[in-house]
Order: C-alpha cells, then structure tokens, then sequence
C-alpha cells in the first residue's frame, strides 16, 4: 500500500528496515515531522530542476536497531541521529552528484529558502538534511561523512 506525503514522496519511503524488520514510520510523527520534511525536500526537488529523488534504503526513519545493527555493520552513524526521531532524510538526485546537490542546498539555506533546514551532511553517495529542533536562526550543523 502506497500513502503519499507530499507529491513526489510516499510513507512507505521512510520505514525502517533492520534486523528488526520493516518497521513503518511512526504514525504519530507524521503531521509535525515527515511533513515538514517531505515539504522541504519537494522546495529542494523543485529547485533542482524537478529530478527524482530516491530515499536511500536507511535513509528515513531508523530504530534503535537498525541503528545498532548498522554500527555493528561498520557504517558510520550517530547514536543519536535524527533519523531515529523521523526528522531526517538520506537521499539521492537522479543525474547529480551529492556534492552538486549538497552546494545547491547550502546556496538555498543562505538565501533564507529553507528555514527549517537544521543539519546537512554530504557523503560519499547522498545528501542528509534534517529538521532538528531548537537551532538557532541561521544556524546549520554541517558534516562531511
Ligand atoms: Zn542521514
């Protein structure tokens, strides 16, 4: 079953998928959290020309156990990622390397286009953002992995 959030991005995108099992997103989180989210990556989705965007296969929600199971595993993720608190997403950009899209990200968060953008991350393979709480106005964490 498909339940879209926005447009271009569906609920199932977002479920954990661990040791655990497939662990769906939290229901409880999605008015305050994956909408906000979702509607954040459709202004960055637009913005870079209308290309697909792909969650990565751990990129949206994480539980405890994925999270334990992907350290375990030798990936580098934080305990106390955003991912576990369904504000954060791991992503790809059909025809464009992350550094491309991790620098249009930051131009749009600089031109006051993304006010809730709190964490950006740039790996290898995808972009992070994420939507944490209590940041500063202005303020980005930023990370390279
Ligand atoms: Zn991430």
């Amino acid at each position: 079953m498909s339940m879209p959030v926005t447009q271009h991005f569906e609920l199932s995108e977002f479920a954990s998928r661990g040791a655990d099992g497939v662990v769906p997103y939290p229901a409880e989180w999605i008015t305050d959290r994956l909408l906000p989210l979702c509607s954040m990556l459709e202004v960055i989705r637009a913005t870079l020309g209308d290309r697909w965007m792909e969650v990565t296969p751990h990129g949206g929600y994480r539980t405890d156990a994925l999270v334990a199971s992907l350290l375990a595993a030798g990936h580098r993720v934080a305990s106390a990622t955003q991912h576990k608190q369904g504000r954060a997403c791991d992503f790809i950009v059909e025809g464009m390397p992350p550094s491309d899209v991790h620098a249009r990200i930051l131009s749009m968060q600089q031109a006051g286009r993304l006010p809730l953008l709190g964490g950006l991350g740039l790996y290898a393979k995808f972009v992070h953002v994420d939507i944490r709480e209590k940041v500063p106005p202005g303020h980005l964490a930023r990370w390279e992995g």
